[in-house]
């Protein structure tokens, strides 16, 4: 699905070169390298405050715990996404409500949103599901409008471009109160172990979730509230930081992919290729189709016999989880999420896929597809 070894071959001195400052400074915690990591993706992103963690889970965490949220209190979340979004709400004993996406985006529905607003509510968690930006501008007009806060789970789309229809474009996680990503080494921007980051414009939140990752203390050894220990490694930023210059060349390259399965796709009247949000630039964090009048799995088969990886980015939506059992919720609830479920599939997707691999790809699907 990835291949970052390739990708290591063409950066590795300046990943090597980073990685041995930090060895040669000792300074494994904390040190220069986190410092200047986040200056440079302060001025990448745009986000006034940049705080790296130990990982996009922590950083969804983190965001929750310094928003002063009470037991009981409602997030709200789509029902089709990775488990942590919802994960760190009921760790928090906050309650997550779960809400139906898109077929077209497979991103939070708008109207999903509406109807689960309730007293109780006090945050939305939208994810901007496979790199590309949910309704942002419908979802801080729900949130301004019911004075909830709008925590962006923005793990798959560091790098997505949002523009309001007054013109201003903002990059997902600079859109909300906060926002969350990841660099779990398959993400956009992966490092070469755990790490994450948290975004917000907000000085004061800022400082306090900077106390949140830092044992609850403001100053060193006073600790005023109860806290957790989140932080990015220093080798871990070294090679975020000789990554991010990058960044960019990664994004057009994984659109040009993307371009060529679009392509090949075309026209098929069993492939569903991944639908543009009309504001959102796509960083195609994955290239998942929906697949329809076809047994999904049967293809999913037929391509792991060629060789070619394929994946189910999500089998199971957040409602029908063991773990997330709610007798508010049963199957059915969501139609849209449970028919992707059973029709999505991801190709392989990453910065270094030349024609003659796409050509491979894209001809077996079609075969595989009949
Ligand atoms: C990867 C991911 C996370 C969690 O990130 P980790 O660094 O693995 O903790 C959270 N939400 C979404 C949507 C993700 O894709």
């Amino acid at each position: 699905m990835v291949d970052l070894q390739t990708q290591y071959q063409h950066i590795k001195s300046e990943i090597d070169r980073g990685i041995e400052e930090v060895i040669n400074s000792a300074a494994f915690i904390k040190g220069p390298k986190v410092a200047e990591f986040q200056a440079h993706l302060e001025q990448y992103t745009g986000a006034k405050h940049v705080i790296p963690v130990g990982n996009g889970t922590d950083a969804l965490q983190i965001a929750l715990m310094a928003l002063g949220l009470e037991r009981g209190d409602e997030v709200i979340t789509p029902t089709f996404t990775f488990i942590a979004t919802a994960e760190v709400v009921a760790w928090l004993g906050l309650t997550p409500v779960v809400v139906d996406v898109d077929w077209d985006t497979m991103n939070i529905s708008v109207e999903g949103i509406r109807k689960a607003i309730t007293p109780k509510t006090k945050a939305i968690v939208p994810v901007h599901l496979f790199g590309q930006c949910a309704n942002m501008e419908a979802i801080m007009a729900i949130a301004k409008e019911h004075h909830l806060y709008v925590v962006e789970d923005a793990c798959q789309a560091i790098g997505a471009k949002y523009t309001f229809a007054d013109g201003t474009t903002k990059q997902a996680g600079t859109i909300g109160d906060i926002g969350c990503t990841s660099f779990f080494p398959s993400k956009n921007l992966g490092c070469y172990g755990d790490g994450g980051a948290i975004f917000t414009n907000d000085d004061a939140l800022a400082e306090r979730m900077k106390a949140v990752a830092n044992h609850g203390c403001f100053v060193r050894y006073h600790h005023d509230f109860v806290g957790v220990n989140s932080r990015l490694d220093s080798i871990q930023a070294a090679i975020l930081d000789a990554k991010l210059p990058h960044l960019n060349d990664y994004i057009a390259a994984r659109q040009r992919a993307a371009a060529y399965y679009d392509k090949a796709f075309a026209g098929n009247e069993h492939i569903l290729v991944p639908e543009h949000e009309l504001h959102s630039t796509h960083v195609y964090h994955q290239y998942t189709l929906r697949l329809v009048g076809v047994d999904r799995d049967k293809v999913k088969e037929e391509l792991a016999k060629r060789d070619i990886p394929a994946m189910i980015y999500y089998p199971i939506p957040l409602h029908l989880q063991k773990a997330y059992q709610d007798p508010r919720y049963k199957a059915g609830d969501f139609p849209v999420a449970e028919r992707l479920m059973n029709c999505v599939l991801s190709l392989p997707m990453h910065t270094e896929l030349d024609n003659e691999q796409l050509e491979y790809i894209t001809r077996n699907v079609l075969e595989a597809i009949g």
